[in-house]
């Protein structure tokens, strides 16, 4: 084992030391959820749901709490820690309908009766990244449990607070020992060995693009299942017959939420050539007005970014690429991991701002021609995770949804994940969905049944 500092990103200052467990460790813990499993599979599917919605309730009653840790840990403001924390207690009291509704099926076949279960696989790893602890943490472990697997989840080496601290809400609630283990740790060594360990059978892994293929990669030696949820450079797409207004409202929310670090940030706006100029007089003052400042106060939009190191990483996409800045908003230039919101106009479509992932408060603009321009855009680029597209047209929205490759898109709206519909991505962007029904399918093999009726 060894310590680890963890930072404020707001001040830059340590706030935590957290032991970072070693291979040893984290073989203990995978060896114990395994030796849970059976247990907990067997557990009455009422009892189950039960304890799923005890999980939810103490989660509840310890809300602001935790909240109040990924203002701490993760610089996120206040407002949006608060959903983060509903969000987890909803996804648990959702899945907690689903141990009494897990129905296989009765097939008609000949000579006998033909039944399906949905059995659960055993020991789920779920590896989760610093931008959102912990509703990454709860699409995950919520699903897995109900449908009867046990956990071992790795919170992100710079997030790891509000995980550790649901790891032992669950215990509160009343889940069996082991049922659920949290397991903070550096990627290269408790997360290849989720995705290494013969025990495990599946892994959850969200983050990059760049670590999920080595994933998918080494899990191929085991056939361990993988749920991927990677990178985004989603578009925002403006028809020049929107209301121009409340698209432009709407736009800076859209990628400067978590400072740009979300997989799903509309990081690229196309707007209808002959709309432009009007959109982007009408988006200036929405960015330059974005508030960006203390994550802890209640009127705070934007906090500071993760790290320094991230903070560099956005630099060198704006300042060191020499991208022309159309106008920005303010940050706070004390300590702490400070960028301010930047509209970019690219100058090709090839600049790296324009097709790479900044996951920074950084939107490029462009304008396109008509539907087909627009869905061609939006389709140039290795990921397919989300978008937007504004119209007062119906059936251009649906048409263009339709063309845009992406799983998650909204029609006049940023609205990206609800906890009750399939979340996850098209093409560099994933493999796998997760939340809503589907997620389930996920969390469970289907074994097939025979009962011969003959003689
Ligand atoms: P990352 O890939 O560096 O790390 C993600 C997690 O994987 C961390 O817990 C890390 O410790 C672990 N990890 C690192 N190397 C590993 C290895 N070799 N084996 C196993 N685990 C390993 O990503 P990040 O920088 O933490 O997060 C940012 C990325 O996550 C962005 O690309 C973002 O788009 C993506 N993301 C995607 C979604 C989605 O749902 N599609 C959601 C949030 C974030």
């Amino acid at each position: 084992m060894t310590a680890y500092d963890v930072v404020d990103p707001a001040t830059a200052k340590p706030i935590s030391t957290v032991e970072l467990a070693d291979l040893g460790a984290t073989d203990a813990a995978i060896e114990r959820a395994a030796r849970a499993a059976p247990a907990w599979r067997d557990v009455a599917p009422a009892d189950r749901a039960r304890l799923l919605r005890s999980f939810a309730r103490v989660v509840d009653e310890h809300l602001e709490e935790l909240a109040q840790l990924e203002v701490r840990n993760a610089g996120h403001v206040i407002g949006n820690a608060r959903w983060e924390a509903g969000n987890v207690r909803d996804v648990l009291d959702y899945y907690a309908g689903a141990p009494e509704r897990l129905c296989g099926k009765q097939i008609p076949v000949a000579g006998g009766v033909d039944i399906t279960f949905h059995e659960p696989l055993g020991v789920v790893g779920i590896i989760v990244p610093w931008n959102f602890p912990m509703p990454i943490a709860g699409w995950g472990m919520a699903p897995a449990l109900a449908a009867g697997n046990t956990v071992v989840l790795k919170p992100a080496e710079l997030t790891p607070l509000s995980a550790m601290r649901l790891g032992e809400l669950a215990l509160e609630a009343g889940l069996p020992p082991d049922v659920l283990t949290v397991v903070p740790g550096a990627g290269d060594v408790v997360g290849h060995r989720f995705v290494t360990h013969p025990l495990v059978r599946k892994v959850v892994f969200t983050g990059s693009t760049r670590v999920g293929k080595q994933i998918m990669a080494q899990a191929a030696d085991d056939l361990t299942r993988v749920t991927l949820e990677l990178g985004g450079k989603s578009a925002n797409i403006v028809f020049a017959d929107a209301d121009l207004e409340k698209a432009a409202a709407a736009a800076p929310g859209a990628v400067f939420d978590n400072a740009g670090q979300d997989c799903c940030a509309r990081s690229r706006i196309l707007v209808q050539r002959k709309a432009f100029d009007r959109f982007m007089e009408l988006l200036e003052p929405a960015v330059r007005s974005f508030r960006v400042g203390e994550p802890g106060a209640d009127d705070t939009q934007m906090g500071p970014l993760i790290s320094d190191g991230q903070r560099s990483r956005v630099r060198g996409f704006v300042e060191e690429a020499d991208v022309d800045v159309a106008f920005r908003g303010d940050a706070p230039d004390g300590d702490g991991f400070w960028y301010p919101p930047t509209v970019v106009l690219p100058r090709a479509t090839t600049d790296p701002v324009w097709h790479e992932e900044v996951f920074g408060p950084v939107v490029g603009v462009l304008p396109f021609d008509d539907e087909a321009d627009a869905i061609r855009m939006a389709n140039d680029t290795a990921y397919g995770l989300s978008g937007s597209i504004w119209t007062r047209d119906v059936g251009r929205a649906l048409r263009v949804a339709r063309g845009v490759e992406a799983g998650n898109l909204a029609v006049n709206s940023n609205s990206a994940v609800r906890y009750a519909t399939p979340f996850g991505g098209f093409k560099g962007s994933g493999l796998g969905r997760e939340l809503g029904p589907d997620a389930l399918d996920e969390f469970t093999e289907v074994k097939n049944v025979f009962i011969s009726t003959d003689d």
